[in-house]
């Protein structure tokens, strides 16, 4: 597992981020952990990109995304597998989202804020093994609570809600 050290501080995208449903998610609780150094990279500068500026754009998409595409090759992709594809779903319903649609990333964290809880994480996510950190479940509860996200690379604001 690779950490991030440090917050980065990214350029404004002239681009929607594509995201995949239950991603929405994974990025509330995203603190600086990933599957390659690459990977964690990318998902910094998606997440500081969407934490700094919450009316950046977010296209809702079926399948592999933006946090995907930096997936390494060297380790057994399940991108598309259907229980990743259903867990998708799932959060898309909660969220009244469907693929195709697109809106601020502060639209996507009011509706999480209004239709899910931390506990939910547990059902939604059964099959995940990043679960047990408890990080995601601390990040919807964060924004539940309209608390801010940390920034990456600060561990004095990495476990306390
Ligand atoms: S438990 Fe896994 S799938 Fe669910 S939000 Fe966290 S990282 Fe994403």
């Amino acid at each position: 597992m690779d950490t991030a050290s440090t917050a980065s501080c990214p350029e404004p995208l002239t681009q929607a981020v594509r995201l995949r449903g239950h991603h929405l998610l994974c990025l509330l609780g995203y603190r600086g952990m990933g599957y390659s150094e690459e990977y964690v990279r990318n998902m910094t500068d998606i997440y500081e990109t969407l934490r700094q500026g919450p009316q950046t754009i977010v296209e809702i998409v079926a399948g592999p995304d933006a946090l995907c595409q930096a997936f390494p090759c060297s380790l057994p992709n399940h991108c598309e597998d259907a229980n990743v594809c259903e867990r998708d779903q799932t959060v898309l319903t909660a969220l009244a989202l469907a693929p195709g649609d697109t809106v601020a990333w502060a639209t996507i964290l009011d509706r999480v804020a209004a239709a899910i809880r931390g506990s939910d994480i547990e059902r939604f996510c059964s099959t995940c093994s990043w679960r047990a950190y408890g990080v995601c479940e601390d990040g919807v509860n964060r924004v539940g609570q309209h608390l801010e996200l940390p920034a990456v690379g600060d561990p004095s604001r990495r476990d306390s809600a």
